[in-house]
C-alpha cells in the first residue's frame, strides 16, 4: 500500500539506501519544492522505504500556503479554504494531528462602489443586461453557468465539448453583456482577463463544487494554513534543505542531476513540484511537446494583496459595509473576521489579474491614498503590515494558481503531466479531478506511484 503509517513507521526504516550502500547518490529521489505537492510526493516516497530528499528556495516550508503573522494575528497570504472533498488534505492533517477548524456564522456585508458613487445596501449595475442588474459583478458568471449546461462530470473535463472551451469573454457577449458591462466583470475575475480566461475552468469549479455540496463543511488550519506544510516537512526524515535554489535539472541513463545554487545533487529520480512559471527560470529544456508549450505559456493568476491593521473602526463614520468591492484600481478591499465571523481588526485590499500593474498594486501606501479619495473615512484607519505578491516577479510562483486560456486543456492537460525519464512531475497545475490544494496532493499521488512502479 502506498500511503501507509508516518514517521514512526516505515519513515524510521526509511534507511538512506544508495549512502549506505556506498554509491555516489546524494538520495534516492530529490524533491523540488517544498510546498504541498513535493512534501506529500516526499511523505508517500518515504512510506515506501525511499531515501529522499527535498529542496527549496524559500526560505520557508510551505510555498502558496503562507500565513503572516502579525503582532496580533495572522493573515492569509495564500491558500486558505479546505474543501469538504479533499479527502487527502484532510487525512494528512488527521494523521499529522494538525487541527482544523470551522466557522460559524455570517461575515459582513460588501458595500460595492460603481461609477463613481457608493451603494449602501443592493447592488444596482446599470450596465448589465436586464435581470442582472442587481446581480453583483463578482456574481454574474456563476449566475450564467447556474443556467447553461456544464460538464456532466468532474472526470475527463479537459476532452470535454469545444463549445465548453470558450473564453469568458465570448460567453458574456453572447449573452448581452456589452464592452461596459464585461469591463465590471472582468475588474474582480479571478484571472488575469476575460479574454484569455477559459469557461472551461468555470465549468470544471462549478462541477465541484456540485459534487461536493452536502459533503460537510469547508474548514481552516488552526494557527494558519502553514502549519500543515510545516507538520508535513518535520515527519521527514531528511530536513528539507531551506534557501537552496535549484538552478538545472539534467539527466542521463544512470542518474538525474539537480543543481542547486549550492551544489550538484545526484539521485536516481526527480520529483519536480515547481509550479510552470517557475520552471521557466530554471534551466530545463522537456523533450515533451505538449510541457514545452505550458511550460512557456499556461496562464497564471496575477494576484497583490496588501495586508493591513484595522486602526479605527472607519465603518461605523460611513455606514457602509466593512468590506467592499469596486470598480477602482483598489479593486477589493476585505475585512479580516474569526471563526465566529467577528471582526478581527485585519483588512486585506486583493487587486486581481492585469490591476497588478497599476500604481495601487506597486505599493500599500499608493492603495491607501487612492482608497482615502474614494472613501474619506479610511483615511489613518488602516496600517500597512505587508504586501503578497503572487505575480510574475514572483519567481518561485509566477501568480496565485493556473488557468486554461481557449484551445489549451484539449492540447496539453492529457501529456504535460507524464514523467519523463528519471524525472517526474507534481503540483497543483497537474491535478486531473482536483484543483488547489487537494490538486497539488493529488498530483504528488499520481507521480509517487508511478515513480514507485518505474
Ligand atoms: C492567494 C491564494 C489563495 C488560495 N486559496 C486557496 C484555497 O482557499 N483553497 C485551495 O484549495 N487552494 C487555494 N490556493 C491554491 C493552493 O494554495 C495551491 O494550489 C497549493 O498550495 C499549491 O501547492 P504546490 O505544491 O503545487 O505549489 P507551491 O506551494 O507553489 O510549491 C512549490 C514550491 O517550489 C518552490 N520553488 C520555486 N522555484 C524553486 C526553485 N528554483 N528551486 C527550489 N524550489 C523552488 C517554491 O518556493 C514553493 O515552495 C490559493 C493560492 C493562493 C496563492
Amino acid at each position: 500500500m502506498l500511503v501507509g503509517g508516518l514517521a514512526g513507521g516505515a519513515a524510521a526504516l526509511a534507511l538512506p539506501a544508495c549512502r549506505a550502500s556506498g554509491t555516489s547518490l546524494d538520495a534516492q529521489v530529490v524533491v523540488l519544492g517544498a510546498g504541498l505537492a513535493g512534501l506529500y510526493a516526499a511523505m508517500l516516497l518515504q512510506d515506501e522505504g525511499r531515501d529522499v530528499l527535498v529542496v527549496e528556495a524559500a526560505e520557508r516550508i510551505g510555498g502558496r500556503m503562507f500565513t503572516l503573522e502579525h503582532a496580533d494575528g495572522q493573515t492569509e497570504g495564500g491558500g486558505q479554504q479546505i474543501g469538504a472533498s479533499y479527502a487527502r488534505v484532510l487525512d494528512v492533517a488527521d494523521r499529522l494531528g494538525v487541527a482544523l477548524y470551522t466557522e460559524e456564522g455570517r461575515g459582513p456585508g460588501t458595500s460595492h462602489y460603481l461609477g463613481g458613487r457608493w451603494q449602501g445596501g443592493a447592488v444596482e449595475v446599470p450596465e448589465f443586461p436586464k435581470g442582472f442588474r442587481q446581480t453583483p459583478p463578482s456574481s454574474v458568471l456563476f449566475r450564467l453557468l447556474a443556467d447553461t449546461p456544464g460538464l456532466a462530470s468532474a472526470d475527463g473535463w479537459w476532452e470535454a465539448d469545444p463549445a465548453l472551451d470558450v473564453s469568458a469573454e465570448s460567453f458574456l457577449a453572447a449573452r448581452g453583456f456589452d464592452a461596459p458591462a464585461r469591463a465590471l466583470v472582468e475588474r474582480s475575475l479571478n484571472a488575469n482577463s476575460l479574454a484569455t480566461y477559459s469557461m472551461l475552468n468555470l465549468h470544471r469549479t462549478w462541477r465541484l463544487y456540485q459534487d461536493s455540496a452536502g459533503m460537510g463543511p469547508t474548514r481552516y488550519v488552526e494557527g494558519g494554513s502553514q502549519r500543515l506544510p510545516e507538520a508535513m516537512a518535520e515527519s521527514l526524515a531528511r530536513p528539507v534543505a531551506l534557501s537552496e535554489p535549484v538552478l538545472r535539472l539534467t539527466q542521463t541513463a544512470r542518474h538525474a542531476e539537480v543543481i542547486t545554487d549550492k551544489r550538484t545533487l545526484r539521485c536516481e529520480h526527480v520529483v519536480c513540484a515547481l509550479p510552470f512559471p517557475a520552471l521557466r527560470t530554471i534551466g530545463f529544456a522537456s523533450a515533451n511537446p505538449a510541457r514545452a508549450d505550458a511550460i512557456a505559456a499556461l496562464p497564471y493568476t496575477q494576484i497583490v494583496q496588501h495586508h493591513f491593521r484595522t486602526v479605527s473602526p472607519f465603518w461605523e463614520a460611513d455606514g457602509l459595509s466593512p468590506s467592499q468591492w469596486t470598480d477602482t484600481p483598489t479593486e477589493r478591499l476585505f475585512a479580516g473576521t474569526d471563526r465566529n465571523a467577528q471582526l478581527a481588526g485585519l483588512h486585506r485590499g486583493w487587486i486581481n489579474g492585469e490591476g497588478c500593474g497599476a500604481p495601487e498594486a506597486a505599493s500599500a501606501q499608493s492603495y491607501l491614498d487612492t482608497l482615502a479619495r474614494l472613501r474619506p473615512s479610511t483615511t489613518g484607519a488602516l496600517t500597512p503590515l505587508a504586501s503578497v505578491r503572487w505575480t510574475r516577479d514572483n519567481a518561485l510562483a509566477g501568480g496565485a494558481y493556473y488557468h486554461w486560456a481557449p484551445g489549451q486543456a484539449r492540447r496539453w492537460a492529457g501529456a504535460m503531466g507524464e514523467p519523463e525519464g528519471r524525472i517526474h512531475f507534481a503540483g497543483e497545475h497537474l491535478g486531473m479531478l482536483h484543483t488547489g490544494m487537494e490538486a497539488a496532493m493529488e498530483s504528488a499521488e499520481t507521480a509517487s506511484l508511478v515513480l514507485i512502479e518505474a
